[in-house]
């Protein structure tokens, strides 16, 4: 069956972290029920009447709040970047309300082991493996880059006030003019390369949690491998590794937002519902075009999204009933995209 084989190149998962403390003093409800087994999440009304019944969804795999980054990375992320060291593109996205995890599962603590999050476990994986192969040559280059409002810029970039422009061609497909990329030889390299982006994503800006919840942070690899075959050609190829930060998911435009934020509010909703429709498209069979047009984040994503492309979308909810609205619009958005 065909469609089967579409989903094969999207999963969704999702992940539930645990209570925090500050839930845990004004002692939330639970609403979360969590089947690992069954790929299911059961989310309770905490308004329940006898006409709102409970509501079951079912994904490619969920994670309880005891799951572990590790967990993460080797269910959902490692198979994609297998597939990205062979010479495809793919993509992965936290999806999620600010402050139920989406930093914390792409990045984790870069610096610990057991804590890290899929970006640098990535890092690590991609650096062993190319480690133990011996007949090929890999060139590794990273970018860092964020959308806001529309607005593409380079975090690698001292001045990163600039705008950046989207393009396109015969050759590459896709990409950001003057977008820096920087050649990493090992691990290390690399996580540096992530921090100095980090840096300059908080600067010149007092609150770095209001501005990394209004905008898509993308880090991108591409891994490019020579290798000599039997006929003595030089044979090379290329996989493109993108991993975003979304822009967090409350509808913002609710919260008596006016003037300028109210306008940034609308541009965060329509990328993610541009994201939502895409992913969407490509997981119904049916579906003869696919509105890659409709964002920046969309556009710029477009070669490693559907085809021969995997995409794994990671939504992240809370546990908590004062947050039921918004994790019952993050279980549709993510059901949307199965
Ligand atoms: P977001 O990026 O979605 O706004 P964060 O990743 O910043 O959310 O997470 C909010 C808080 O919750 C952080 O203090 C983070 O450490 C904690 N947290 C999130 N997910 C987990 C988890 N799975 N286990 C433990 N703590 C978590
Ligand atoms: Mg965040």
């Amino acid at each position: 069956m065909q469609k089967a084989k579409i989903c094969e190149s999207v999963r969704v998962v999702v992940r539930c972290r645990p209570f925090s403390k500050k839930e845990e003093k004004i002692a939330c409800e639970n609403i979360l029920e969590v089947d690992a087994k069954l790929g299911q999440i059961t989310l309770r009304n905490p308004k329940s009447s006898p006409d709102d019944p409970m509501k079951v969804f079912t994904y490619d795999a969920v994670f309880d709040c005891s799951s572990t980054q590790r967990e993460v990375y080797d269910d959902a992320v490692r198979p994609l970047v297998e597939s990205v060291l062979n010479g495809f593109n793919g993509t992965v996205f936290a999806y999620g309300q600010t402050g139920t995890g989406k930093t914390h599962t792409m990045q984790g603590d870069p610096m610990d082991p057991d804590h890290r999050g899929v970006i640098p476990n990535s890092f690590q994986h991609v650096f062993t493996q190319i480690s133990r192969t011996q007949n090929q040559k890999y060139l590794v280059r990273s970018s860092y880059l964020e959308i806001y409002q529309e607005e593409i810029r380079d975090l690698l970039r001292k001045d990163n006030s600039r705008k950046l422009e989207l393009k396109e061609s015969s050759d590459y497909g896709v990409y950001v003019k003057d977008l820096s990329s920087v050649v990493t030889k090992n691990a290390l390299e690399i996580e540096h390369v992530m921090r100095l982006g980090d840096q300059s994503r908080s600067v010149g800006f007092t609150n770095m949690n209001e501005r990394s919840s209004r905008s898509h942070a993308i880090f991108l690899i591409t891994v490019e491998c020579s290798e000599t075959g039997p006929d003595g050609e030089d044979h090379i190829r290329v996989g493109r590794l993108n991993m975003v930060d979304l822009a967090g998911s409350e509808r913002q435009s609710k919260t008596g937002a006016k003037g300028r934020r109210l306008k940034e509010a609308a541009k965060i909703n329509l990328s993610l519902s541009a994201l939502g429709n895409v992913i969407s498209a490509l997981v119904d069979r049916k579906s003869t075009h696919v509105p890659y047009r409709d964002s920046k984040l969309t556009r710029l994503l477009q070669d490693s999204l559907g085809g021969n492309a995997k995409t794994v979308m990671l939504a992240t909810v809370g546990p908590s009933s004062k947050s039921y609205e918004e994790t019952l619009a993050t279980l549709r958005y993510a059901s949307r995209a199965k």
